[in-house]
Order: C-alpha cells, then sequence, then structure tokens
C-alpha cells in the first residue's frame, strides 16, 4: 500500500474545561492582549455569555443574531464592531452565533473566541457561511477559524433534548459525510471513526440523563473530532444536500442533517465498503446503517422532511438546484432519479433500508 496524502492541521487552541468556561476565557483574552470585545450571543444567550465575560474588558454585547446569517445581520454587526472600535469577538452559543462573529471576522481580520453551546462544529472549521435572500454561499478563509474554543459542557445542560439529539446527530454527520467528502483522507476518517464512537456513546447518556454532564462532555468532544474531520475533508454529499434545503427552504439546520444522514449513508455504503466498515465498527455494528438506525431509534431522532417544512412539491425544485453541487468523487453515481428517491424518503421519513 502506499499512503501519499496531504493533510492540513488548523491551528487554534482547545480548551476543554467543564464548569470553568469563565476562567478559560479571561485566559485567552489576556493571551490576546484584548481591551474591547465585542460579546456576541443571541438573546436567549445573552445571560449566559455575560456570565462567562464578567470582568473582562467588554466594548458591547450584541444579541442580533438570525440562523445562516442574513447578509443585513452580518452587515449591521460588522458596523457595530467598528463603532465601538472592538480588538476581539467573543462568541457565547451555537452555530448561528459562531457564524455571525465569522461574518465580522471575514471582513475585519478581528480574531475570534468562540464559546460554543451547541453540537454544531463551526468554532472548529474555516468555513463561513451567508445568506442573501434564499441563496447560502459558504467560503473558506483562514481569518474565520476562531484562535481558540473554549468547551464548557455545563453550558449544555440547558440545552433541551430534542435540540440535543438533532445537533449530536449534525455532529455525526460530519463524521459520516467525512469518510468520502472530497478532500478525504486517512488522518479525517480516524478523526471521523473516533467521532462516532464517542457521539454513539456519549448522545444516549444526554437523553437518559440530560442534567448529567458526563454524556453532555463526551459529545462535545465527539462534536469537535466531527468538525475538525469536516474542516478537511471538505462538503461531501450530504452537506451539499442539506445547504441546499436549509437555504433555499429555510429548513431547520441540525434537524435537517438529522433526517437526511440515513438516506445518504443507505445510498452511497455501498458503492464505499472501506468507508461503511469503518463507520460499522465506529458504532459496534455489522453495518454503518445498522449502527446509525439503531443510534437514532434511541434517540427519537426527527424522521421526516415534511415535518419540518418541507413541501412535497419542492422535490423536483431541490433536485435540480442540488445536482450541479454533487462531489465528482461521490462513491455512488448521483442521477436526478436517484436524488428525487433519496429526497422523496427523506420528505416521506421512510425506512432507508
Ligand atoms: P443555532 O445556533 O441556530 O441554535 C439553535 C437554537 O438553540 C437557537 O434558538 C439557540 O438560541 C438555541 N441554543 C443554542 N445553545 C443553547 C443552549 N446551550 N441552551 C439552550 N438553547 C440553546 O443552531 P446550530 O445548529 O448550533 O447552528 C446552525 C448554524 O450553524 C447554521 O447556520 C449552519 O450553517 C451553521 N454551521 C456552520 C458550520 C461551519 O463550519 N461554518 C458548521 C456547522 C454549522
Amino acid at each position: 500500500m502506499t499512503l501519499r496524502f496531504e493533510h492540513e492541521t488548523l491551528g487554534q487552541r482547545v480548551r476543554f474545561a467543564s464548569g470553568s468556561a469563565r476562567e478559560a476565557v479571561a485566559a485567552e483574552v489576556e493571551l490576546l492582549g484584548a481591551t474591547r470585545a465585542m460579546v456576541i450571543a443571541s438573546r436567549s444567550e445573552t445571560g449566559q455569555a455575560e456570565r462567562i465575560t464578567a470582568g473582562l474588558p467588554v466594548a458591547l454585547v450584541h444579541d442580533d443574531v438570525v440562523m445562516h446569517v442574513p447578509v443585513p445581520v452580518a452587515e449591521r454587526a460588522r458596523a457595530a464592531a467598528a463603532e465601538h472600535d472592538v480588538d476581539l469577538l467573543i462568541s457565547v452559543g451555537g452555530g448561528s452565533t459562531t457564524g455571525l462573529a465569522k461574518a465580522v471576522a471575514l471582513t475585519t481580520g478581528l480574531p475570534i473566541v468562540a464559546v460554543p453551546t451547541t453540537y454544531a462544529g463551526s468554532e472548529a472549521t474555516n468555513v463561513w457561511g451567508l445568506t442573501e435572500g434564499a441563496k447560502k454561499t459558504t467560503g473558506v478563509d483562514a481569518r474565520v477559524l476562531p484562535r481558540a474554543i473554549v468547551y464548557d459542557a455545563s453550558l449544555m445542560l440547558t440545552l433541551p433534548v430534542g435540540l440535543s439529539v438533532a445537533s449530536g446527530l449534525n455532529a455525526l454527520a460530519h463524521c459520516v459525510d467525512s469518510m468520502w467528502a472530497p478532500r478525504t483522507d486517512p488522518i479525517d476518517a480516524a478523526l471521523a471513526g473516533e467521532g462516532i464512537r464517542t457521539l454513539a456513546a456519549g448522545l444516549p447518556r444526554v437523553v437518559d440523563d440530560p442534567s448529567g454532564l458526563e454524556g453532555r462532555e463526551e459529545a462535545l468532544y465527539g462534536a469537535y473530532l466531527a468538525a475538525v474531520a469536516f474542516a478537511s475533508a471538505g462538503s461531501g454529499l450530504h452537506h451539499k444536500i442539506c445547504h441546499v434545503l436549509g437555504g433555499r427552504y429555510d429548513l431547520p439546520h441540525a434537524p435537517t442533517h438529522a433526517v437526511v444522514l440515513p438516506h445518504v449513508l443507505a445510498l452511497n455504503a455501498p458503492a464505499a465498503p472501506e468507508a461503511d466498515e469503518r463507520i460499522a465498527r465506529a458504532f459496534g455494528t455489522e453495518t454503518g446503517l445498522e449502527g446509525l438506525e439503531a443510534l437514532r431509534a434511541r434517540l427519537d431522532a426527527p424522521r421526516a422532511l415534511r415535518d419540518l417544512g418541507f413541501e412535497e412539491d419542492q422535490i423536483p425544485d431541490a433536485v435540480e438546484a442540488i445536482l450541479p453541487s454533487v462531489p465528482e468523487s461521490n462513491p455512488a453515481r448521483v442521477t436526478p432519479e436517484s436524488l428525487e428517491r433519496l429526497l422523496r424518503g427523506a420528505w416521506e421519513g421512510a425506512d432507508p433500508r
């Protein structure tokens, strides 16, 4: 076997600091020498954000956060950063909040300290996303990679079980898609395998004991591994599909991933036996799909796109919008017919097997 590949490791400090976000963020502010921080947190997240940043040099708290970062929302945040002459962005919240901090960093070069409160994983990637009308644009830029991440599992205790499950499966989707995404390599596959193993162990514990810290920590660690794999491997078929569904029909990000994933795995697994074997090994099951479906049943995961606001008559439009972005390297050949079948199955919540 010849081992030839290129792998880029993104540089950022990661602190796992359950119960100590405040101290960990303070240490980062000190290291960066910041004197005027802009705290970004959605309205429901500002209480937590203020507790975490109490006593730090905060110039303003910005709570105008909207999912998928609409361009006018990004513009307002950039204007606020300029008006207050800030030198650091501290984001406390889910992927939408991290996304807004990234939109500001993209044009200003300001450093970000990210304190995630979901399993979305945006904090570990150099990918930004902006939405204009119904079109979501993403790009890669070194400026948007947070300088530091502070993971504090105690912040996850308020994340409702349903959202935790959907968000955890979003992280799992990063792992599964990383197995065949365009730039995947053996390091990504190893990280993704360990991410699956950790998420599959942690998420049932979150469901059984939502106020317990251990399951939350385990899931958060898995979500980080997942995001690192995804950042390196790039978007595979699953992410291309969800990207269109989220941006074009305004579907909720994490539940959409949770519904679509088994259908993509069912399509790709027969054409990617090595990846499937690795996924199955991580779940401890015979096939990857068997493991994923058992986990989804255990978590009572979202099942159908029709429950998320996607209409049956939107399927043909979605097929047309997704097809041009299907990665050439996708293991299974994707035709308009197979994509339509996949979307119909996801729409009605059919058994992917
Ligand atoms: P989100 O940030 O929109 O959060 C979902 C909801 O959960 C919100 O109402 C939020 O206020 C609430 N919430 C968050 N943390 C909470 C907590 N601890 N307790 C209680 N409520 C809490 O959703 P998300 O799934 O985290 O992120 C989705 C966005 O992130 C999408 O726009 C997606 O495109 C983006 N994303 C980007 C990347 C990337 O690499 N750029 C990766 C993953 C996701």
